[in-house]
């Protein structure tokens, strides 16, 4: 037998790549995983704050952003939150839900790399480590990948390369650059759940950097609600992460900063306090000051005395501030890239693509995006189980 012959080659030592090894290797399969990086899994190392939210107990497929919206619906279905969990648990790692279904490891992120570490050691996965893929060629169904410093060929390649963000971690356009080699379309591409830089007309409100309000925020006929950070730059925190995933250039986030009050009949039933008395009882002093300034917010008079029109001025103002960004904090910052591997090219209950037959694409590196709250690394799961699934039943 060709030594350098495999039954699966995989690209990427990530989240969907490391798990997509462990389920082909374990099913008798010979896989090897290259990766350039030094070690696996830098990104889930780094997720979640240190401590990887690895899975939402409520992921469906409304959770993602997409070219076809229901592509994600099979391998999410095949492979569910609980089975990962199930697997976390199995392993004997303590997890905690956090917010409502978020599910982080209780310590460190990194007993979610041991745990695809030893499921890789169960299935005999190889590995290669600081290895460049210089180019990779297809002649009569053998993918010949070559690398600085080994040549590998195999039948079944996969692409786990993962997004765009944090190049400095091992980030690259690899998996793109390999899609469009072998006619596959990439949809638009662009930095997700990701904060939000502000425009000049905004700027002096960076002197509220530190603030933290809860928001609601409307984008693209979607709706978020979480807390909003105002920082230096712009607005960052949960809410505007997660409004990012809707963001397209120029367009406008609505904000309501006073998600739990009816400013309009709070105003009416209580025209002998002044709007100041009102804004204290929900929002921090210091962004009382800044807004009044910055809006000129007649603060001191008392309500039955300011006019309709001033008043519906505070209305359109508190609660449906529209907030034009200058542009994303970019793929430095970025969670996520929304866009990758056109959908319509692969096939949905296997992630094969409908072109190149031996060819998978798994993971973040395909046009499905999730939002906030652990569903990225769900859908690098589930997608990498189908893969493998996929793998073992016909290669056997
Ligand atoms: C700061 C941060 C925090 C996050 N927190 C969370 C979270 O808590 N919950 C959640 O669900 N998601 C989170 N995410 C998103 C999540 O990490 C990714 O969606 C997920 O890791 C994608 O898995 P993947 O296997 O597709 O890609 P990755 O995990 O990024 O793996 C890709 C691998 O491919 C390697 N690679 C790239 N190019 C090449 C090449 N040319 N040759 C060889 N190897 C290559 C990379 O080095 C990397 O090891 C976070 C992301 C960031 C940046």
């Amino acid at each position: 037998m060709d030594e350098n012959y495999y039954d699966v080659v995989i690209i990427g030592a990530g989240a969907s790549g490391l798990f997509c090894a462990g389920v082909a290797g374990k099913r008798g399969l010979r896989v090897l995983v290259v990766e350039h990086n030094r070690v696996s899994g830098r990104k889930i190392l780094i997720s979640g704050g240190g401590r990887c939210n690895f899975t939402n107990l409520y992921t469906t497929n409304d959770d993602f952003v997409s070219g076809n919206i229901h592509f994600a619906k099979s391998s999410l279905s095949q492979y569910l939150a609980q089975d990962f969990l199930d697997l976390v648990i199995a392993h004997q790692i303590k997890w905690v839900e956090k917010a409502k279904g978020q599910l982080f490891c209780q310590s460190k992120a990194i007993q979610i790399i041991e745990l695809l570490h030893k499921e890789c050691e169960q299935g005999n996965v190889e590995f290669q480590y600081n290895c460049k893929t210089e180019n990779i060629e297809l002649k009569d169904q053998i993918f010949n990948i070559k690398s600085t410093n080994q040549k590998f060929k195999t039948n079944n390649l996969v692409i786990a390369t993962g997004g765009l963000s944090l190049k400095e971690i091992g980030a690259s356009d690899f998996g793109h650059r390999i899609a469009k080699q072998f006619g596959h379309k990439i949809t638009e591409l662009s930095p997700a759940l990701v904060p939000l830089i502000f425009n000049e007309d905004l700027s002096t409100m960076s002197q509220l950097s530190g603030i933290s309000i809860p928001v609601r925020i409307m984008i693209n006929k979607k709706t978020v609600e979480d807390d909003l950070l105002i920082t230096k730059k712009g607005m960052s925190g949960p809410a505007i992460l997660k409004a990012s995933l809707y963001y397209q250039e120029n367009d406008l986030l609505q904000i309501d900063f006073l998600p739990q009050l009816d400013l309009d009949f709070a105003m009416s039933q209580n025209s002998g306090k002044t709007l100041l008395q009102i804004l204290k009882e929900n929002l921090p002093n210091r962004l009382i000051d800044v807004f009044a300034t910055l809006f000129k917010l007649n603060l001191k008079t008392k309500l039955g005395e300011v006019s309709k029109k001033e008043k519906q001025y505070y209305v359109n103002f508190l609660k449906e501030f529209q907030f034009k960004p200058l542009k994303t904090e970019g793929y430095r910052k970025a969670e996520v890239t929304r866009g990758g591997v056109s959908c319509k090219e692969l096939n949905s209950k296997t992630m094969e693509s409908k072109l190149v037959k031996g060819l998978y694409f798994i993971g973040e590196v395909v046009d499905v995006t999730g939002q906030l709250g652990g569903y990225n690394f769900q859908w690098a799961w589930s997608s990498a189980q189908v893969c493998g699934n996929s793998l073992a039943t016909q290669v056997k």
